[in-house]
């Protein structure tokens, strides 16, 4: 790797309007695909060089899904985009003043600057539980998820003393929004057609997936009617669900619950928050809640030429005062308002204030059970929401080859119940850097 002093940006000079565009989420492709090419010099830097399809990382994770089948490379999502360039490195700061973006290894001037930075897991301020649980926030976390997964299930096969098999075979999910219990039915099931075959002389009655959740019930950003029925779809599926319970420390061995349960864990995954991942550079009246407010052209208030886009905006609207929810389609949404936007503006046209269309939300917990609130206060749940969430996933995954992988891997599941990524491809180390014990082979053998 090169260091920082014999790295640079490198982006041509230009006499056209400079777009930079920080993040390749869902608000920043829709962005992008929507400018009007070759009227902007248009600059996507991001610290991951793939847009990733965040929704499916459950998948991944509990070994259903290959990783790369759940992002796109930027580049490739770009190469037919006139005066596209892009940067893998990540945004450290900004100068709305100056009109430049920090990085590591340079500052690069812009005329528009949009924010789309997403969010990052929210510990509020935990130390412990931040260094020692798991996140599930891009692919590397997804794949170091599976690996733990199922190394522990290994260790959990050789493992001499029962309390220590027990500590390997507990599993906590901190949070029941729709990632930790997709994840959490997810486990289940592998628990209930995988697991069996695989480790024969394994006590899986002994496998236990805790979800731990705040409120009183599952998935509280839906309604009422999904909470219930995602809810008897897990405990059908032999999940432990806590409700008004929180995660309070965890040390790497024991989960600690507020009201003084603890539970002997080796893995406890934190989706119980997130916070905006914003930059330096912005005075702090301009940020709430972690997400930067913006007016309804997600303009930064006051400041004309720095947009926020998608989770890390916050627009206050009648419909939604706090904001709108921190899901896809307000991403996809506010990306595809404001490239439109800089159309018009090319073409001398008044810009559109942006307006949120809710085409519903939807939740899967297990083969054939899922839950969906739809607009007009419709509700499904069973195999119609189930099949909703199907189509509605392959429609928006990006990228017709992964379309493909994923469709594959779908179908050899619903035939077989089996997963195929099985494969544990990184060897835990331990904190020496040493291979896992039952894995060191020594001088001899290496
Ligand atoms: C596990 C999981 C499951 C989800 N499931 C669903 C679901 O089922 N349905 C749904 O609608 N929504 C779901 N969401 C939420 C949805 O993915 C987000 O709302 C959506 O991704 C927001 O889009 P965005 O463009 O604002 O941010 P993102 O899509 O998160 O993109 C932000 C990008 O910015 C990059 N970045 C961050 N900081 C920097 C920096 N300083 N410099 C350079 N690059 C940076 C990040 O690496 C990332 O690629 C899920 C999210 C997660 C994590």
């Amino acid at each position: 790797m090169l260091p920082a002093g014999q790295l640079a940006l490198n982006i041509p000079d230009t006499t056209k309007p400079r777009v930079v565009v920080v993040g390749g989420g869902f608000a920043a492709v829709n962005l992008i695909k929507n400018l009007p090419g070759g009227q902007f010099q248009v600059v996507l830097l991001s610290k991951i060089n793939y847009h990733g399809f965040w929704p499916l990382l459950y998948q991944v994770a509990t070994a259903g899904l290959e990783s790369e089948s759940v992002g796109e490379p930027l580049r490739q999502l770009f190469d037919d985009h006139a005066d596209f360039h892009f940067r893998c490195v990540c945004a450290t700061g900004l100068d709305p003043a100056a009109r430049v973006v920090h990085t590591p290894i340079g500052d690069l001037p812009f005329d528009y600057l949009v924010l789309a930075t997403g969010t990052k897991s929210n510990y509020f301020d935990n130390q412990e539980i931040a260094q020692n649980s798991f996140g599930l926030k891009d692919i590397g976390e997804a794949v170091r998820l599976r690996h733990q997964l199922l190394h522990s299930f290994e260790q959990a096969s050789l493992a001499r003393d029962p309390a220590e098999r027990q500590r390997l075979l507990n599993f906590v999910i901190a949070g029941a929004g729709p990632t930790g219990v997709e994840l959490a039915a997810s486990l289940a099931e592998m628990r209930r057609h995988v697991l069996p075959q695989d480790y024969p002389d394994l006590d899986l009655g002994q496998l236990h997936i805790y979800l731990v959740e705040g409120e009183d019930r599952v998935l509280p950003p839906m309604s009422a009617y999904a909470s219930r029925h995602a809810q008897q779809y897990l405990e059908k599926l032999g999940v432990i669900v806590k409700l008004k319970q929180l995660v309070e420390s965890y040390d790497g061995q024991k989960v600690k619950l507020k009201d003084g349960e603890e539970i002997p864990a080796r893995t406890l995954v934190w989706a119980a928050g997130v916070t905006g991942a914003t930059l330096p550079g912005l005075p702090a009246d301009r940020l709430e809640h972690g997400r930067y407010l913006v007016n309804a052209f997600n303009m930064v208030q006051g400041y004309q030429h720095v947009f926020a886009l998608g989770d890390v905006a916050l627009m206050k609207t009648k419909d939604y005062p706090k904001g709108h929810p921190q899901v896809a389609p307000p991403a996809m949404q506010q990306g595809t308002n404001l490239g439109q936007n800089l159309a018009r503006q090319v073409r001398g046209e008044v810009w559109q204030p942006f307006a949120y269309l809710d085409k519903g939300t939807l939740a899967i917990a297990g083969k054939g059970r899922a839950v969906a609130d739809l607009p007009g206060g419709l509700h499904l749940s069973g195999l119609p929401a189930w099949l909703t969430w199907l189509l509605v996933h392959i429609y928006y995954l990006s990228g017709f080859r992964n379309k493909l992988v994923v469709l594959a891997n779908w179908s050899y599941r619903l035939f077989t119940d089996q997963r195929g990524t099985r494969v544990i491809v990184q060897n835990p180390t331990g904190p020496d850097g040493r291979p896992a014990p039952e894995l060191d082979c020594g001088p001899a053998a290496s």
